[in-house]
């Protein structure tokens, strides 16, 4: 079976051709700045033994174009991948948040188009997006399904006493202030890869998904009962432009004091912080560079942000009541062995033992930097949030 799975951002989107049950990709692709005269539309077909790359400028205006100009790419003979519209049997689409009315994947209808529209306000920049792209998917590939994977939904097996603030009880009940957590179906991915690697269902986990956002979850059996993001992507650890966990009075004193608006605290929440308000800097790469070079605030900011992480190893050990594995994923969680091992230094009275010639050798796949001895596994597992979000609609469709 076909799947093409969709992930729509503001001015762009994502789009793969898995073909089930095996897994294979045969078209990967990205249009990007949507709405622009400099639009840009990229694909790499996956056949046997090659990868084709092709990159073409043309103006794109709206989604709906580049659904059609996805549809183009896959009908296209010379690629190979479908003759006909009616042989993508289902379209999967990453949708941002899925509040409490969705704690798992589901076929898209007309309510849950609704209920995504009105869980926009817990998601302005992600749900309308995300919704456009599966009003527009349903026009372009009318016989699919079309089926709505959640990054939030793996978070929904969160117990109250987690996911709950203390806060009047009304803020909850009525306007549904609560952790929600995000990254989801990274999280879900690389906790079901490890439970296969490690061949047991009965893991004590922690995921640690470190990309431009980074979270972490605490996952038991396969469900998580914890997670570092909250109502927002702003909770929890450090990341490219936003800081993670701060004192709430920090943003009233702001105000109060210095005048700053919503919206300039926005900026410096959202934009300005993590990395780049420590360094100046926001790609993980250039402030491990400046670290080298002996930089001060690089060194700073390396140290903030591995603490932080650390400092949630250990509360995540206590909420799970052990640990069998620590697992690293996405850009900086896969490729810095110097983050792996400072986030987990000095923790070897919890069973945490990284063995350096393995943490610092560059291989793909899933794999273990943690020495023979070590009662907590540690593991580096690239994650792959569309392959999660194929399997997850072919569970659904088949
Ligand atoms: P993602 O959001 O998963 O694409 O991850 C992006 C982040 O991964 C950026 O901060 C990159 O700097 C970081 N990254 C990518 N490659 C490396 C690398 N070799 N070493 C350290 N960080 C990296």
């Amino acid at each position: 079976m076909k799947l093409l799975v969709i992930n729509a951002g503001s001015s762009s989107v994502k789009f793969q051709v898995f073909e089930m049950t095996n897994d294979l990709v045969l078209v990967s692709g990205l249009i990007e700045k949507i709405g622009e005269e400099s639009s840009e539309i990229k694909f790499e077909l996956h056949k046997a033994g090659e990868n084709n790359s092709v990159r073409i400028a043309e103006p794109i205006k709206n989604h709906k174009e580049a659904l059609q100009k996805v549809a183009e790419i896959l009908l296209d003979k010379e690629n190979q991948i479908i003759e006909n519209k009616e042989e993508i049997k289902a379209v999967g689409h990453r949708v941002v948040h899925g509040g409490e009315k969705f704690k798992e994947t589901v076929i898209i209808n007309e309510e849950v188009k609704a209920m995504i529209k009105e869980l926009s306000s817990l998601a302005p920049l992600h749900n309308p997006p995300n919704l456009q792209g599966i009003v527009v998917a349903t026009e372009v590939f009318p016989e699919a399904k079309q089926v709505a994977v959640f990054d939030t939904a793996f978070h929904q097996t969160m117990p109250p006493k987690a996911y709950r603030y203390a806060i009047p009880n009304k803020l909850y009940e009525e306007y549904g202030i609560r952790a929600y957590g995000m990254h989801g179906t990274s999280h879900r991915f690389v906790a079901n890869e490890a439970a296969r690697f490690l061949d047991s269902n009965t893991l004590k986990l922690i995921t640690i998904h470190l990309g431009n956002g980074c979270s972490m979850a605490a996952v038991k059996e396969g469900e998580c009962i914890d997670t570092t993001m909250g109502l927002t992507p702003l909770a929890g650890l450090v990341m490219g432009t936003r800081g993670g966990d701060i004192d709430p009075g920090v943003l009233i004193h702001l105000g109060s004091k210095y005048n700053l608006s919503i919206a300039e605290i926005d900026k410096i929440l959202n934009k300005e912080s993590g990395l780049k308000g420590l360094t100046g800097l926001n790609d993980m790469r250039d402030v491990l560079e400046l670290k080298e070079k002996g930089n001060i605030q690089a060194t700073l900011a390396l140290e903030v942000y591995t603490y932080r992480i650390k400092k949630y190893i250990g509360s995540y050990s206590a909420v799970l009541g052990g640990l069998d594995a620590i697992i690293f994923t996405a850009g900086v969680g896969e490729n810095s062995p110097f983050i792996r091992d400072a986030s987990c230094e000095g923790m070897e009275f919890l069973g945490i033992q990284i063995d350096n010639s393995k943490n610092n050798v560059r291989k793909k796949g899933v794999r273990i930097i943690s020495k023979e001895e070590s009662k907590v596994k540690v593991l580096v597992i690239p994650t792959n949030e569309e392959l999660e979000i194929a399997r997850q609609t072919f569970s659904i469709v088949k």
